[in-house]
């Protein structure tokens, strides 16, 4: 017996319905994808990357990971970053947390949860950095927000530090990376105003030259 029958059926459902829409669309995608967005977001699965954005298949380019974390060292996140600049020839890179992310309060909190706690260093070093403001906030809910925000723009920023991002920028490819925030209570986005498009935009310390 087939398990979760009621899948294949809602799929069959959606592949009619996509056709009805557009009869071209598996046509099209058979011959290839070239979308214009890379999206980098948390794993939780309330956040469905295409439809928030009112886009259809084909056209977002999506990387998902616990609590939207960019190491520069991760090479599946490397991998997707250059396969997306340098192949599909990715425009807008966007880095997006949410509010209300286990991620980002576990990594607020003292117990271990196992293997995650980990990667979830990444965003206490964020939390390290930035102890100064963080500290400054009494409300816990307020200091929770605030490090969500943090952490995306510290990822936004990771994303540019990279030499993938740093040589697309060299050949003059038009790139930009943005952080944005999702909001789970109202289904709305919210821009954190970080909009990286050039190297000028970045500290030097955190620049480098291809040599060929
Ligand atoms: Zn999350």
């Amino acid at each position: 017996m087939r398990e979760l029958k009621f899948l294949f059926d809602n799929n069959r459902a959606w592949a009619q319905g996509q056709k009805e829409k557009d009869p071209e669309v598996f046509k099209r995608h058979v011959k290839g994808q070239s979308p214009n967005y890379l999206w980098i977001g948390c794993s939780d699965s309330r956040i469905p990357a295409n439809e928030m954005l009112g886009l259809e298949a084909g056209e977002v380019f999506v990387h998902r990971n616990v609590a939207n974390v960019f190491p520069h060292t991760d090479t599946n996140c490397l991998s997707v970053l250059e396969y997306g600049v340098e192949y599909l020839g990715i425009k807008h890179i966007i880095v997006c947390g949410h509010y209300g992310c286990g991620g980002v309060a576990a990594a607020m909190e003292q117990s271990q949860f196992g293997l995650v706690d980990n990667w979830l260093r990444h965003i206490r070093d964020v939390y390290f950095q930035e102890k100064k403001e963080l500290d400054l906030i009494t409300n816990k809910e307020e200091k929770y927000q605030r490090l969500i925000e943090l952490n995306v723009l510290y990822q936004t920023l990771n994303v540019c530090h990279t030499t993938i991002v740093q040589n697309a920028w060299a050949k003059k490819k038009e790139l930009t990376v943005h952080g944005w925030v999702y909001d789970i209570s109202t289904g709305l986005l919210k821009d954190l105003n970080c909009c990286i498009s050039s190297i000028d935009q970045i500290d030097e310390i955190y620049c480098t030259l291809h040599i060929s």
